[in-house]
């Protein structure tokens, strides 16, 4: 396979999951994490007209970003981030998906230099091993959230378990859309929370059919290459 024939199959997958989606004019897109590969896979992914692209650690965020930066990409930091770190990359950053407290809000906004459109990551699974708030702690979170001058929480993120079921993940992303209307129907200042990050090479179809956004797909991107 190449680089080329798997964009093409995700792009007719993510097309027949929107058909199947019960969300009409869904806008989805497909985010390249391109954290398995090198700096000519990224730039091969790029040539197929993807212009998202997302890396989970700061130094390969960085590396990437230097190497393509004359390209016009949207760049996404996913993976989660010390609060030591923010201050070395958040300004390269388009889209955090992982914000995962109030602190780590609080120390984006103060070194950030424009607003930074952040994905709240919310453990919906209650899984002990994942980050993210609960829904509980993120509702409590918000009045705090909103008084922070350069940050925008655009949507919520979420991670299905890796042995979660068909079923399971549908109802995970359902529950991540009911939390992400309620709180974008509360109207709060810099918290439009109209989008959806949820969906990975295993579950991205899944998850658009439950109102996804942007989907993260890594390994169905670079795989049999
Ligand atoms: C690696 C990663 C992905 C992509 O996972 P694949 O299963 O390879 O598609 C998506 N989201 C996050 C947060 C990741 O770390």
């Amino acid at each position: 396979m190449t680089i080329e024939e798997n964009v093409k199959k995700i792009m007719s997958n993510v097309d027949a999951a929107k058909a199947a989606s019960s969300y009409s004019n869904q806008s989805v897109s497909v985010i390249a994490v391109t954290k398995y590969v090198g700096v000519k896979e990224a730039k091969e992914v790029v040539d197929q007209g993807i212009s998202h692209l997302a890396e989970n650690r700061v130094e390969l965020f960085l590396e990437k970003y230097e190497a393509l930066k004359e390209r016009e990409l949207t760049w996404h930091l996913i993976g989660n981030l010390q609060r030591r770190k923010v201050k070395n990359v958040i300004n390269f950053v388009d889209y955090f998906h992982a914000l995962d407290s109030v602190k780590l809000a609080q120390e984006i906004s103060k070194r950030a230099e424009h607003p930074i459109k952040c994905f709240a990551e919310v453990n919906i699974s209650g899984e002990a091993s994942k980050h993210g708030f609960s829904k509980a702690e993120l509702l409590s979170a918000l009045t705090e959230l909103s008084e922070l001058a350069h940050l925008e929480i655009v949507g919520l993120m979420t991670m299905a378990p890796f042995e979660a079921t068909e079923e399971e993940c549908h109802n995970i992303f359902g529950q991540l859309k009911k939390l992400q209307v309620e709180i974008s129907e509360m109207n709060l200042p810099k918290i439009p929370c109209t989008e959806l990050s949820m969906g990975m090479s295993r579950d991205y179809e899944i998850a658009i059919q439950e109102g996804a956004t942007f989907v993260r797909i890594g390994t169905e991107i670079f795989k049999d290459l």
